[in-house]
């Protein structure tokens, strides 16, 4: 039987554990953290390419309305709690400044993920809690409706209240298997379909392997399926082994994943979202115009990648030699049309381990916001991308999972507090 004293445990050492952690800890509670590899938050480490985009800047209701309606709600309280400045203040007094890209993004000065990790680290230590590494959970007790502890294989450690951060199922090398999900569906709660989001697109027929590395800047890609278009995404485009990537790529997963259950879903590519068909037509017509004898592949190469031309010109069966000036003005229009809405091919497939984070997890009507607290499982809180919860690019995702585990470390917290007629310090 656990005890009223016995220690808060927290499963899965990522973002959201560590900051539940040194919550909890920090407020007096006894904590302690479970991780199953053999060092804390890999997922940060290889966030941002290493760098680590910690947050995003700007005030914390336009963070939330990042996210899809319903996970904007649910966050509300949480990104109040615990805002963007918190975590840029709290990194700063652990010797890591932060700064703001241009485009709104947080990285740490010395762009290195690891710094993030030690502050986040020293703080749990700090305040009391103890980190256990290379314990994986392997199950969470309950009786009646209510938390009663935790198994790391055959051993049983007592409780009355987990804080499941446990994570999404993509990049499952880090050490995101999905065990939170699976003990979530087992404790009664709903699974919202597990879907890849900020994952790569994968496209048919396969693009020739000589374009791997280019980048389309400031393009747009549009899906459509059944006869209409279902989303779009502005940004950079990058071709690679696994197929599309890039900012844009990334952005239209979700609703590709969600699309793709229902039949064909087709890619277009806008190289010009800025411009408009006619005022492209008067460039390419200026173009020709000014290249007098040249052929309308050295043209072409002043709008487009080099390496994508020869391949572009044959899919509209214009040979680049063609001279410019014997151009018809059908052909140019053609290759305006292929700027403007390029038929990259249709949606091959999506790897949900290759996502950055994961769609779908516990859903969010059964955990009170406020809280974190389970509405069906006494003593047992929830927090970061174990949740239904997937933001888009930018430091969102990291700051969700760090206001989620900051709830529930202080719910967590102030319950051990209570039971133990103690006052929160
Ligand atoms: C390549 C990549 C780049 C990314 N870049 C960014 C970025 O720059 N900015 C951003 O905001 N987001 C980024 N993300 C997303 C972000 O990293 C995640 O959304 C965030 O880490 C989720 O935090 P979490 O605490 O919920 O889960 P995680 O950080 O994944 O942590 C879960 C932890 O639980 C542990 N665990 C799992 N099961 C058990 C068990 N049974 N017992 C014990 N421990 C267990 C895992 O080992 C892991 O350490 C990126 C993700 C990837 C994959």
């Amino acid at each position: 039987m656990p005890e009223r004293s016995d220690p808060i445990i927290v499963i899965g050492a990522g973002a959201a554990g560590l900051i539940a952690a040194w919550k909890a800890a920090s407020i007096g509670a006894p904590v302690l953290l479970l991780e199953r590899n053999s060092k804390p938050a890999i997922k940060i480490l290889i966030s941002g390419g290493g760098k680590c985009n910690v947050t995003h800047d700007g005030p914390m209701d336009e963070m939330g309305k990042a996210f899809p309606k319903r996970e904007e709600r649910f966050l509300k309280h949480a990104f109040h709690s615990f805002t963007n400045d918190d975590i840029r203040s709290m990194l700063l007094e652990s010797g890591v400044p932060t700064f703001v890209r241009p485009d709104g993004r947080v990285f740490p000065g010395s762009l290195r993920a690891s710094d993030v990790v030690r502050a986040l680290v020293d703080r749990v230590r700090s305040s009391g809690g103890e980190i256990r590494l290379n314990a994986r959970a392997t199950g969470i007790l309950s009786s009646d409706g209510t938390v009663a502890g935790v198994t790391v294989g055959g051993e049983e450690i007592p409780s009355r209240r987990v804080i499941l951060t446990t994570g999404g199922v993509s990049y499952k090398k880090t050490g995101t298997t999905g065990d939170g999900i699976s003990w979530g569906a087992g404790l009664t709660h709903t699974i919202i379909p597990l879907r890849p989001a900020l994952a790569p697109l994968r496209v048919h027929p396969p693009l020739p392997v000589e374009w791997r590395g280019i980048a389309i800047r400031g393009g747009k890609l549009s899906l459509y399926g059944g006869g209409r278009q279902i989303d779009s995404w502005p940004g950079d485009i990058l071709f690679t082994h696994e197929g599309i990537s890039g900012p844009a790529a990334l952005g239209l997963s979700r609703s590709a994943a969600v699309a793709l259950e229902k039949g064909d879903v087709a890619l277009y590519l806008d190289f010009f979202p800025g411009a408009e068909f006619t005022e492209l037509d008067r460039d390419l017509n200026r173009l020709i115009t000014e290249g007098r004898g040249k052929q309308i592949g050295s043209i072409v190469c002043a709008m487009l990648p080099d390496r994508m031309v020869p391949f572009l010109l044959g899919q509209i069966q214009v040979p680049p030699s063609t001279r410019g000036y014997v151009l018809k003005r059908d052909a140019r229009r053609k290759i305006v049309g292929l700027l403007k809405a390029w038929k990259i091919g249709t949606i091959g497939g999506i790897d949900i381990d290759r996502g950055e984070v994961t769609a779908g997890g516990i859903s969010l009507d059964e955990i009170n916001p406020r809280t974190m607290e389970s509405r069906n499982v006494r003593g047992l809180y929830v927090a970061g991308e174990v949740l239904d919860i997937a933001g888009p690019i930018g430091g969102y995702n990291l700051q969700a999972a760090f206001s989620t585990g900051f709830v529930a470390g202080e719910s967590a917290a102030r319950s051990w507090l209570d039971s133990n007629g103690d006052d929160p310090r």
